[in-house]
């Protein structure tokens, strides 16, 4: 795989195919070109999050049965747990952690996909749920999401000029008479050819259909892209130029990511900061030099020693213990501790907080209360 764009934005390696000649900017995204300042509110903030599945809600006679073993209580799904989250303008955000960790839930949260069971959402410093129905959908829009699949995230009976479109053409972006200048450039900006705007998905190779996402989400002059394990599904080669498109259109639209991946390699020469996740709670967030430089939380550290390395020869990969707990049943205490060869006997009973253990450093592990 050549290796995508660093974090500075600069290629390591030239791995796209020349892109098309860029159409103009369209309107809207001139809004997009205020640039990071760390004392305006976070795009999006999540407050003490939680998300469970399964709730529901229980009557006294429906409390009774359970307690006389008539009936058994609905099995909750624990996927986020208090979650506090930023993202600030401008930012690119690596979030990490094992399958069904609870990642893709916390990226849905703050696409607004999903709804939190208890917590605070904030858009640009405003609470969501303060906000006119008017006001919440065009916040929103203002946040896209790029899934994993991407043949199953497009409609198979839909044309491609369609697909790309349409979001643009409901939300009022772009009238009937500019809607095919508007979808060739989007198709353009996502590095597809106009000319195949009346094709269909299953016409497109793998690496296309997940540029055809990346223009319907381009479509609706977005701030912020959640990329949900958006290249895991792709042959490595084409991974590379799908990054490197991913910081292309960060430098020209000024756009803000949050990557989703299970890979720590995938996102370490994207993000500028970097969030560990462990069965619904964040365990360890740095600036990415700073978390692969020194990485503190036991979880932590043992993802960074399976990321694979040329440089590293006969390597033994100590594999870790055991599996990723079932969130139906969360171990008390520290999540990880079942696993952790450094558990304490408090770690199973009293959960770490997260707290800075250096500048922008944060890590939720009671080795550092001893330190
Ligand atoms: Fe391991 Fe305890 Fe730290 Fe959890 S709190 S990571 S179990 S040492």
């Amino acid at each position: 795989m050549s290796t995508p764009h660093s974090h500075s934005g600069a290629p390591l390696a030239a791995t796209a195919p020349p892109a098309p000649a860029m159409p103009a900017q369209p309107p809207g995204h001139a809004a997009n070109a205020a640039d990071t300042t760390a004392d305006t509110p976070p795009l999006v903030a999540l407050e003490r999050v939680s998300k469970r599945f399964g709730e529901r809600p229980s009557n006294p006679a429906t409390r009774l049965f359970e307690r006389v073993g008539l009936a058994h209580p609905p099995a909750v799904v624990h996927a986020i747990d208090q979650v506090d989250f930023t993202v600030r303008r401008g930012e690119v955000v690596g979030l990490v952690g094992e399958s069904g960790c609870g990642k893709s839930t916390l990226g849905r949260l703050l696409a607004g996909l999903l709804a939190p069971s208890s917590g605070e959402v904030r858009l640009e410093g405003r609470r969501a749920g303060s906000l006119s129905a008017a006001e919440r959908r065009a916040a929103r829009l203002k946040t896209q999401m790029i899934f994993q699949d991407p043949y199953a995230s497009l409609n198979p009976r839909l044309r491609i000029d369609r697909i790309v479109g349409e979001g643009a053409r409901v939300h009022g972006l772009v009238d009937r008479a500019g809607f095919d200048d508007y979808v060739s450039a989007q198709l353009a900006r996502a590095g597809l050819d106009p000319a195949l705007r009346e094709r269909y998905p299953h016409q497109f190779s793998g690496g296309q259909r997940q540029r055809i996402g990346i223009a319907r989400a381009l479509a609706v002059q977005p701030d912020l892209l959640v990329c949900d394990e958006a290249v895991a599904a792709l042959d490595v080669s084409i991974q590379a130029q799908i990054l490197n498109l991913f910081m292309d259109l960060r430098e020209q639209l000024r756009l803000t990511y949050v990557f989703i991946s299970h890979d720590l390699g995938v996102v370490e020469h994207l993000s500028d900061r970097v969030v560990i996740m462990y069965l619904g709670r964040i365990v360890e967030s740095a600036p990415a030099e700073e978390i692969f430089r020194h990485p503190n939380h036991p979880y932590t550290r043992a993802l960074l020693a399976e990321i694979p390395r040329i440089d590293v020869r006969h390597k033994t990969f100590a594999a870790l213990r055991g599996e990723l707990p079932s969130p139906l049943a969360p171990p008390s205490g520290c999540h990880f501790h079942p696993r952790c060869p450094h558990a304490l006997p408090r770690c199973k009973t009293e959960a770490p907080t997260l707290r800075g253990i250096a500048v922008r450093h944060l890590s939720a592990c009671h080795l550092n209360d001893a330190a």
